[in-house]
């Protein structure tokens, strides 16, 4: 079976490893007991699975058979308890983790996936939004962003949250998102104005320009994105921008275009869904009309489709984008498509980290420094390997066609983990497509 070696569980796992063996020391070490390496992999190994309990099912296998799969799968030698591997997780400062996103772009590109997300030659559509994976009116720490509703009045309350902005490349035909290092939407010390979405897009951009100097970036955002200030960081790093402008917001743009009877336009049918794409646009045109104002591309899609009974064709989506990307007959229709995906990271990155059960930091609390976005990271990671997986390994894309829902499989997973021990990944995905394969019955215990 053709497994893209680097990008196997294992070369990911052993990268994985690599990027939290980096991790500083910073405990006295007259009382360290556990490593940070087996904390941080400890907890990556519950988001991984999905399962808060796995610690404490692996400790009791390694107490009978002085072997666990935290240590077969993982590389993990000493199982940590909750309390230790919490206290190590919070103190770790997040950027640690850069290390992971970084190399694990890196081998995509290597593999020679990154090419298939191409939307124009050499450029790649990199979607940034907001998520809040944190929200409560009690449990508090000093980063929580705040938001008071009342003010003032006698059933004033205050909501503490954790929001992180995050940038994933997308492609309109892949349904798998590639996400990166997101930035965190965070309170620091001393800053008496809260931190926001645009000024954490800025932190971002200057740090993935760093991270990857010479890949083609196209930036995709919504409304909030489309203002000069955030324009201009784009243009500063060298990236190329597709954001939504909404006709509200940008009044003098959406008069001029008004004015201008005739925009370029042009039209195309994807048969596969039965979709009519009508496109216009106009390059060149002023973002506000004011003095130093950039000069943009504006773009506007609608999509039509034929309603299955009446047969009567229906307008089912309508948006618009600026870019800097001159507009011709031949990328409007990719630039179109790519923008319409924006609503995937909603979909495929944060729902799912939200619902398949990954979201498990309530076991494990809210820390007093890092640990929420900490465990957003780890739950993060352990999304980016599933979703590799999902792209490249024909064992686990054999695994997932064997069970009707994603859930269900996982389940598995985690009962045969949790009663056997399995020498590495494949072998337990091997297991789980025939176990009948490897057990013929289960005979009685023997008699007394
Ligand atoms: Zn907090």
């Amino acid at each position: 079976m053709h497994i893209k070696k680097h990008l196997s569980f294992s070369s990911l796992r052993k990268l994985l490893s690599e990027c939290f063996c980096k991790i500083p020391e910073y405990r006295q070490n007259t009382k360290v007991s556990y490593s940070i390496h087996d904390a941080v992999m400890s907890g990556f190994a519950c988001m991984y699975f999905q399962d808060p309990s796995i610690l404490q099912f692996q400790e009791r296998m390694e107490k009978t058979l002085h072997r666990n799969n935290l240590s077969t799968l993982f590389g993990v030698k000493d199982i940590p308890k909750d309390s230790q591997l919490r206290n190590i997780v919070d103190e770790i400062a997040s950027n640690k983790f850069e290390y992971f996103f970084e190399e694990f772009a890196r081998n995509l590109q290597r593999g020679k996936q990154l090419d298939e997300y191409q939307i124009l030659p050499n450029l790649y559509l990199h979607t940034l939004d907001a998520t809040g994976y944190f929200s409560s009116e009690s449990i508090h720490c000093p980063g929580c962003l705040t938001k008071t509703h009342n003010e003032g009045e006698e059933d004033e309350k205050i909501r503490f949250m954790h929001q992180a902005l995050q940038v994933a490349i997308m492609h309109p035909d892949k349904r798998q998102v590639i996400p990166l290092m997101p930035e965190e939407i965070k309170n620091t010390d001393g800053q008496t104005k809260q931190d926001c979405e645009t000024n954490a897009a800025k932190r971002l951009i200057k740090k993935l320009r760093t991270m990857h100097p010479r890949r083609g970036i196209i930036l995709l955002g919504d409304d909030i994105y489309s203002r000069q200030p955030m324009i201009e960081e784009a243009k500063s790093h060298n990236m190329h921008y597709l954001f939504v402008v909404k006709p509200s917001s940008h009044k003098y743009l959406q008069e001029w275009v008004d004015a201008y009877k005739n925009l370029f336009t042009c039209e195309y049918t994807n048969f596969m869904k039965g979709e009519r794409y009508v496109l216009e646009w106009m390059n060149k045109v002023s973002l506000h009309g004011g003095e130093n104002a950039p000069e943009v591309n504006y773009l506007l899609c609608r999509v039509y489709k034929k309603d299955k009974k009446t047969g009567e064709e229906k307008k089912t989506y309508q948006n618009s984008w600026v870019t800097d990307i001159a507009l011709d007959k031949g990328n409007v229709y990719k630039l179109a498509r790519g923008g319409r995906c924006r609503w995937r990271i909603e979909n495929e990155c944060f729902n799912t980290l939200k619902n398949q059960g990954y979201n498990i930091e309530r076991n494990y609390g809210h820390g007093e420094k890092n640990l929420c976005f900490n465990f957003y990271l780890l739950t993060l990671i352990a999304f980016a390997f599933h979703q590799v997986f999902e792209l490249t390994d024909k064992l686990y894309q054999a695994c997932r066609a064997n069970f009707c829902s994603k859930m269900f499989m996982w389940e598995k997973l985690r009962s045969y983990i949790d009663l056997l021990i399995f020498e590495s990944w494949e072998i337990l995905l091997t297991f789980t497509l025939n176990p009948k394969e490897y057990i013929q019955w289960a005979k009685p215990p023997p008699a007394a």
